[in-house]
């Protein structure tokens, strides 16, 4: 191929990559990394965002083990990606190849979301966020003044609890297999709210006056949905009732809370709202939720 023609080819690929983004606009570089990556809903969800929002631009998962994570950082600079999701394992040690932690992630220990500002990456963490959005929607409109019941501790709670607190709930105690991690982590925020720990065996004590449990435990998770981390006797009729699984869709405590008259929430809102955050924060442009749930659905049923 001659030199003229090879460059008029070169400029046709260009103004191809670059369709429908707008003159002179680059295609979104988006994606998440994890190890295993391959079970990931984000991909499905976020490229019918984009979708949605006419936005040119592509969401890919990403394979990465934890001894060439940072490298995979490095490559978000030098390939020009907006920003990345990050899950598991990487949440922790991701917050070391950082240029900026935001105030909630480093509280909170763990970072999902990266934005790419011109070579700048800051971290962020709208797990908690997003669950507190998705159960302001679609179960509890109001959470000041309200008693909060949550079970489990661990990465996933100090989010949810952390999120929670700028809600100025009532009181917001915390029920853990291992007593003092619940202790540990009350402590560790009593100056953010009103915070209490405690172990599994004195919820008789708890329960009769929350207006709210949240579990973050994995108990009734898939494979093994008849598990319930509460005796159904313990539930107080007619509350709301959260649960942070998303699979099996409504687990075993939902179940039970539903026939005392509760109201029930399941996990999926979680998943969708912590990435409606971060395509916010990506974009600049509101999520398209209802786009997004029905990707993931739809990748679900599959
Ligand atoms: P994690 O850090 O491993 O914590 C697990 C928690 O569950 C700990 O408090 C642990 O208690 C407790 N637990 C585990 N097995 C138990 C049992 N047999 N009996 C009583 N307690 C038990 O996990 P994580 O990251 O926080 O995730 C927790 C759950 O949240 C998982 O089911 C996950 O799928 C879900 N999640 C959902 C979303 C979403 O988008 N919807 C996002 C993140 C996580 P000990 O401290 O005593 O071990």
């Amino acid at each position: 191929m001659g030199e003229q023609a090879s460059h008029e080819k070169r400029e046709r690929e260009e103004a191809r990559a670059t369709e429908g983004a707008g003159a002179g606009q680059q295609p979104l570089l988006l994606g998440v990394i994890g190890d295993p990556i391959q079970h990931s809903k984000s991909p499905a969800m976020h490229t019918a965002a984009l979708e949605a929002c006419g936005i040119a631009g592509a969401y890919l998962p990403f394979h990465v083990k934890g001894n060439r994570l940072e490298e995979a950082i490095r490559g978000i600079r030098a390939l020009g990606f907006r920003g990345i999701n990050v899950t598991v394992p990487h949440k922790v040690e991701v917050m070391s190849c950082l240029d900026r932690i935001d105030e909630g992630a480093r509280l909170i220990g763990a970072v999902n979301t990266i934005v790419n500002d011109e070579g700048v990456l800051t971290g962020y963490n709208t797990d908690g966020i997003g669950y507190i959005r998705s159960l302001k929607e679609e179960a509890a409109p109001e959470l000041k003044g309200k008693r909060v019941l949550v079970l489990g501790s661990g990465g996933a709670a100090r989010g949810i609890v952390y999120a929670l607190l700028q809600e100025q709930p009532g009181l917001v105690t915390i029920a853990n297999r291992t007593a003092e991690k619940a202790r540990e982590l009350a402590a560790e925020w009593a100056h953010l709210g009103s915070l209490s720990g405690c172990g599994m065996e004195e919820l008789d004590a708890v329960l009769p006056g929350v207006d709210l449990i949240i579990n973050t435990t994995s108990v009734g998770m898939h494979p093994h949905v008849g598990d319930c981390p509460l005796n159904a006797r313990q539930i107080p009729e007619g509350i709301v009732v959260s649960d942070l699984i998303y699979n099996p869709l409504k687990t075993e405590l939902l179940r039970q809370a539903e026939v005392r008259g509760c109201t029930i929430h399941s996990g999926l809102g979680m998943f969708i709202y912590q990435g409606a955050y971060a395509f916010e924060r990506w974009t600049g442009r509101s999520a398209p939720i209802e786009a997004m749930r029905a990707a993931v659905l739809a990748s679900m049923h599959q």
